[in-house]
């Protein structure tokens, strides 16, 4: 498909992350506005609650988009889905009747606060790259049993929290925690110093569930992609984590970026999932492409210096696809709410330059990563993380926009914990 073209002249460049052929859904106010729900083309925010407030964009009986979330809409279903994309494309087309009125309803991106863009009902965290499980478990354990038995066979995942989830922009603090470090005879509480970030995509269901539902159902719940950063406290996480897997270690913060990018708008960069080195079982084969060519990259620039691009890697690479992993975690009954949200796994590249994590970037901090002005083997304080993607059309680009966050200090250990 190529660019479809928007009297928004800057939807119009190749370098956007937002043309007409995007459309993806936040959550803005501008100075004292209440936040309410907004569509990114170029360099503007389409207010759709003023439109919907003008009989301009008419989806229900009732407004959905007055409101800080898009859960609302969502809940409308994929028709609406559908003919929410119908109405808003032919409003910002070149050549749109309707444009002088609509112009009134672009606010300028630059001057715009972003918030969460839906209400996070659940959120689960899976562990679906083969090259990160790989490289994690030859490093917590040993080359030969890297890979868990059942991690060719199961989507492996764990149930995080709701309250973890913030917006790109959010400053994260280094947390505090229970540490061993390796040859210590007791543990000790204080601050993490081995803070760092996963590179991932967060899938959006925008539809619920009661009851075990099939891989192509399951496709057909989600309701778009958002880049998500899953801060990882590793010499916590390294303590804590068996038997029941990671706990306070990844409870600090996941960070999400501002725009939900609709699967409609992903549609033409399905990819299928790579082969498969052990069948799996029928319930989790795909019925056609469910993964995505979405190029990623990771910048790291500290508190006072220059960004350093310190991996690339794509989406595409996954072992396990959303779907696989949302029919997965419905099979034992387990229902699942409009606003879950669904975290990939860590995406590494098979080369040291692609993989997604500081932990792997540095092998356990054993060969530091030079970066601009020094060098990381984990994420040091006031250093800011920013995850970046887009799928590449033919003249154009489906971005997410920036997914950041930047690193304070940690608090002083409080009395009570000397
Ligand atoms: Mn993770």
């Amino acid at each position: 498909m190529p660019l479809m073209k928007s009297w928004v002249e800057s939807a119009n460049l190749a370098s956007t992350d937002f043309p007409l052929n995007n459309l993806p859904c936040g959550v803005f106010s501008v100075a004292d506005d209440a936040p309410r729900c907004g569509v990114a083309i170029g360099d503007f925010i389409l207010d759709v609650a003023a439109l919907e407030a003008e009989g301009l964009l008419s989806l229900a009986d009732h407004p959905v988009f007055d409101v800080p979330f898009w859960n609302e809409f969502m809940e409308l279903g994929s028709e609406a889905w559908a003919d929410f994309r119908t109405q808003v494309t032919a409003m910002l087309a070149e050549g749109a009747s309707k444009r002088w009125i609509v112009e009134d309803h672009l606010v300028p991106r630059a001057g715009a606060t972003l918030h969460l863009p839906f209400l996070i009902s659940e959120y689960t965290d899976f562990y679906a790259g083969r090259n990160h499980a790989f490289n994690v478990g030859s490093m917590f354990r040993d080359p030969e049993n890297a890979l868990p038995p059942n991690w060719l066979h199961i989507p492996i995942g764990y149930n995080g929290r709701a309250s973890s989830v913030v917006v790109s922009g959010t400053d994260v603090r280094r947390p505090l925690g229970q540490l061993k470090p390796p040859g210590a005879d007791v543990p000790y509480f204080g601050p993490s110093k081995r803070f760092d970030f996963e590179l991932e995509m967060g899938a959006v269901v925008g539809r619920g569930s009661d009851g075990p539902v099939s891989v192509a159902e399951a496709d057909a719940m989600i309701f778009g992609y958002v880049l998500l950063n899953d801060w990882s406290a590793r010499d916590i996480q390294a303590w804590e984590y068996q038997p029941l897997g990671p706990f306070q270690a990844k409870a600090t913060a996941t960070t999400i970026s501002p725009w939900i990018v609709m699967k409609a708008a992903l549609e033409p960069f399905r990819v299928p999932t790579p082969a498969r080195e052990v069948p799996l079982l029928p319930y989790l084969r795909e019925p056609g492409p469910m993964l995505y060519d979405i190029a990623l990259e990771v910048g790291l620039t500290p508190e006072a210096g220059a960004e350093t691009v310190i991996t690339r890697t794509n989406y595409a690479q996954m072992y396990y696809s959303a779907p696989q992993q949302l029919c997965h975690h419905t099979s034992s009954g387990c229902a699942m709410n409009i606003g879950d949200l669904l975290g990939s796994g860590t995406i590494s590249g098979p080369i040291r330059e692609s993989r997604g994590s500081l932990l792997e970037l540095s092998w356990g901090g054993k060969e530091p990563l030079p970066i601009t002005g020094g060098s990381r083997s984990f994420i040091e304080d006031g250093d800011t993380i920013t995850l970046r993607g887009h799928a590449a059309g033919d003249g154009y680009r489906i971005g997410f926009g920036d997914c950041a966050g930047r690193l304070l200090a940690a608090k002083d250990l409080p009395d009570w914990a000397k």
